[in-house]
């Protein structure tokens, strides 16, 4: 480690990753990635479900998707993130979904989206078992799916160390100097580094780091869960991900069987990643509900089998990315509220575009920005699991 870099990103999750890798992309390699941990890549990358959709109901969201999925398909062939595009299928039971279903898809068609609307009849073919009582249809992606979030860190960690930028683990930034309206170093126990830049890609620690600052970052913790059933023997790798809409249960293949997740809309904000066991039951409730078929499967109630994450969720679902103010040189890649893994690679660019062409040129990132809070200028997701 050295006493000065262009840019300190803090970090090593997928969106840390991702913003060095594309720093580096550009011609800016003289940066330090700084991760608290002893590896790289434990906070909640490793805790998500790997989803992969264009399938939102915001322009930005889309076009943040649309960006990921292409450059996905590109690492795949390069690195073998192992995506496969098994499809997102949303499941909606009532006239009023369908409505609201039909109405996003014509606006996710008109940005390029490739998705249609499927039958009771195809869903049984897609999702073999899946439940359909009173399923009146969904809305089927194909080019969205899943990845495996160990290997787009690993994919990003190696490009960026070929273009030799530095990761530094066991690395806590404890503080910050400042002066000026700028950040002059990033303070940790292992010395205090000058800077150019300061990136926080710190996911659900992003407003403590922002504490450190004296910022306000509107972006709170939120326990999520997951659980995962042994093999199931109609299980293919064209299982899509399949989503519930009145409840928000999703699932989708995992090993031989599938990985069920359930948002608990009572969780209260905080670091907590302990398994909530009466949170469980209801998971499990409603993965009967919604696919009866799993009464016989065997459900893998204990860690790893079942684990907890953290979200890193905003007022208004989207992310926030770019300077935050007072500070010109302080940026912020964080508050992706359960869509971090899929839109790394836009976020990553994003990021990389503002510090080395000082904006971002590849997609309209204006209505991430943070000044979108104080200017009461929100536009919510609707789409969010
Ligand atoms: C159960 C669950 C399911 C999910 N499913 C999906 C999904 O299907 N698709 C999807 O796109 N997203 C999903 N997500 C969301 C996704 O995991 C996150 O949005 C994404 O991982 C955020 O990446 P990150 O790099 O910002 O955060 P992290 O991976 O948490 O990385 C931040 C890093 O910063 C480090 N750090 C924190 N404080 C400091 C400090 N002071 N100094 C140095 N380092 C520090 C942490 O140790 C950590 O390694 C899911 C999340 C959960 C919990």
């Amino acid at each position: 480690m050295k006493s000065k870099y262009d840019v300190v990103v803090i970090g090593a999750g997928c969106i840390g990753a991702s913003v060095a890798a594309h720093l580096g992309e550009l011609g800016c390699n003289n940066v330090l990635v700084l991760e608290k941990e002893k590896m790289i890549g434990t906070g909640s990358t490793a805790k998500c479900a790997g989803g992969v959709r264009a399938q939102f109901s915001t322009p930005v969201n889309i076009h943040m998707s649309h960006y990921s999925i292409q450059e996905f398909e590109k690492l795949d062939k390069e690195f073998g993130i192992q995506f496969v595009q098994c499809g997102y299928l949303f499941v909606v039971k009532t006239e009023e979904q369908k409505n609201r279903y039909l109405k996003n898809m014509e606006m996710q068609k008109s940005y390029g989206v490739d998705v249609r609307f499927v039958t009771k009849d195809e869903i049984a073919k897609l999702a073999p078992n899946y439940g359909l009582d009173n399923v009146l249809g969904g809305t089927f992606g194909p080019k969205d799916g899943l990845i495996d979030p160990y290997m787009l860190v690993d994919c990003y960690f190696k490009k960026s160390r070929k273009m030799n930028i530095e990761f530094e683990t066991e690395a806590p930034c404890t503080g910050f100097k400042s002066s000026d309206g700028k950040v002059t170093h990033v303070v940790t126990p292992k010395g205090e580094i000058a800077c150019d830049y300061v990136v926080n890609a710190a996911g659900p620690f992003a407003q403590t780091i922002g504490n450190m600052l004296d910022l306000k970052i509107p972006i709170e913790p939120l326990r999520r869960m997951i659980t995962t059933t042994g093999d199931l023997d109609f299980i293919t790798d064209k299982f899509p991900m399949v989503v519930d809409v009145t409840s928000g249960m999703y699932m989708h293949k995992e090993g031989n069987g599938l990985l069920i997740g359930l948002a608990n809309s009572d969780e209260k904000p905080g670091f907590d990643e302990s398994i909530d066991n009466n949170f469980l039951d209801t998971m499990l409730m409603t993965a009967l509900e919604v696919m009866p078929y799993l009464e016989n499967a065997e459900i893998k109630t204990k860690y790893p089998g079942t684990w907890a994450g953290l979200y890193e969720t905003t007022p208004d679902h989207h992310s926030i990315l770019g300077q935050v103010p007072p500070y010109k040189n302080f940026l912020l890649a964080g508050g992706f509220s359960g869509h971090g893994l899929m839109h790394a690679p836009a976020a990553g660019r994003a990021i990389a575009e503002l510090v080395v062409k000082g904006k971002c040129e590849f997609m309209d990132i204006h209505p991430l920005r943070f000044a979108r809070f104080a200017e009461n200028d929100l536009v919510h997701e609707k789409n969010v699991i």
